[in-house]
């Protein structure tokens, strides 16, 4: 095997670096590769976060093609979000499915498209891009959740649905006018009775 084929300026050791020299450049060969490897910082959006150091599962095909190197499958870490209404903490879990041709050559590919680095492939952007794409930009800790009280703002699902403010007090009274009324009936407060 040549050396000058697998120079590269990537970190052969790094957890998302993958080496293809096991595919030989046949197309039609293949290969599994199964992995987990800490989350880095910053896959993130506002209320939502990949803890850095989590697990990040892997379950990849890659296969040799004419062009370059297919690489699919899926990948998934947990996820640590605040619910947009009430925000508490919550977790989950999220799966994304990756697929992406690595090409052996770039000269007549568009910029945006992924290649090889010598015989390496490094797979951050691609698993990053899923994965901060896959997140939710507003998670909810229940589809049912109240939120909080637009008066004092505890959460509503925790004092309940007796709670109210006393509108006698004008303080609240003058803020309850501002809110717009929609009627509903689960609404903690009444709308405040003008004139009557
Ligand atoms: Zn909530
Ligand atoms: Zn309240």
């Amino acid at each position: 095997m040549s050396s000058s084929r697998s120079a590269t300026r990537l970190d052969p050791r790094a957890p998302l670096v993958l080496d293809t020299r096991e595919l030989g450049r046949r197309p039609g060969s293949m290969r599994r590769v199964q992995r987990t490897v800490p989350a880095p910082d910053g896959w993130a959006l506002d209320l939502v976060r990949v803890p850095a150091g989590s697990d990040v599962a892997l379950e990849l095909r890659l296969e040799s093609v004419v062009d370059g190197v297919l690489v699919s499958g899926t990948v998934r870490v947990s996820v640590d979000a605040e619910c947009g209404r009430c925000l508490e903490p919550l977790r989950d879990v999220l799966e994304v499915e990756v697929q992406e041709l690595f090409a052996y050559d770039l000269s007549d590919a568009d910029e945006d498209a992924f290649a090889l680095d010598g015989d390496f492939i490094d797979l951050e952007p691609l698993v990053r891009d899923a994965v901060v794409l896959g997140l939710p930009f507003s998670p909810v800790c229940d589809d049912a959740c109240p939120g909080l009280c637009s008066l004092c703002g505890e959460p509503l699902a925790e004092i309940g649905p007796e709670h109210a403010h006393d509108e006698s007090d004008p303080r609240w009274a003058a803020l309850a006018a501002l809110r717009p009324t929609n009627g509903s009936a689960s609404e903690p407060l009444a709308p405040p009775e003008i004139g009557s």
